[in-house]
């Protein structure tokens, strides 16, 4: 089974995080892709919906879609959630599994500051998803990734669709041209509390329970 994995906050779940995971279950032809929204940290921020909120919004963005799946193993668990213990778990779940993690861009450069990022890198592939703010030429920033600065900025004008490129690891990542959406949390949470509107950034039945349950609005805080 090939089986894409997608962690985020997902405060909240966006169509940016959606048809990126659409378009890598296809590139990549994954058979099911798992949707993680992380813990809520001790310290947690202002603007950080609780886990049930994320948790609940990720079941709303991604009914519909048979290939989707969202785990809680994060949420449910007290405290802050590290990706390395989150691999070693899905893959004691399903042994055999070939396991895609996917990130942006943004996410895959932030790597070096999360827990175990050598061990992390050994346990499953990656697929880097693009993401409007950032470049595949800003990976030559990686210690983690092995790729010359010619084949990414052919990557960043256009072709391929995707470039397998070798890890430190015995892993590899896969670079993928996903349809750019330049669609962040941070940017809906900001027009929520301007009250501005964020029709079409998210799915609509993501919206209605933002305004059923008053989410992200200043008021709250
Ligand atoms: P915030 O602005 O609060 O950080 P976000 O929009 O970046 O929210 P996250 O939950 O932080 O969303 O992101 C989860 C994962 O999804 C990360 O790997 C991130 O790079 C990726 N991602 C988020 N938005 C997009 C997008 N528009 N296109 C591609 N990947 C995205
Ligand atoms: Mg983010």
């Amino acid at each position: 089974m090939r089986l894409g994995v997608f962690g985020g906050t997902f405060n909240p779940i966006h169509h940016g995080h959606l048809r990126a995971a659409e378009e890598a279950r296809e590139i990549l032809a994954l058979d099911r892709v798992l949707f993680i929204p992380s813990g809520t940290p001790p310290l947690k921020s202002r603007e950080l919906a609780a886990a049930g909120h994320r948790l609940d919004m990720t079941h709303r963005a991604i009914s519909g879609n048979p290939f989707f799946e969202v785990l809680d193993i994060e949420c449910a668990a007290p405290g802050k959630s590290y990706t390395v213990n989150t691999l070693e778990k899905l893959r004691d779940l399903h042994p055999g599994a070939e396991i895609y993690f996917m990130l942006g861009i943004d996410a895959f450069l932030d790597i070096p500051n999360w827990r175990s990022p050598d061990r992390l890198l050994e346990l499953a592939n990656f697929a880097v998803l693009l993401r409007p703010g950032s470049r595949f030429a800003d990976l030559m920033k990686s210690p983690h990734a092995r790729i010359g600065q010619d084949v990414l900025e052919q990557l960043d004008e256009g072709s391929p669709e995707s470039l397998r490129i070798a890890l430190k690891t015995s892993r590899e990542a896969v670079l993928l041209r996903n349809t750019p959406l330049a669609i962040s949390a941070t940017d809906i949470r900001r027009r929520i509390r301007s009250g501005l509107s964020v029709k079409y950034l998210l799915p609509e039945n993501v919206e209605s329970f933002i305004i059923s349950e008053r989410l992200y609005c200043a008021e709250k805080d």
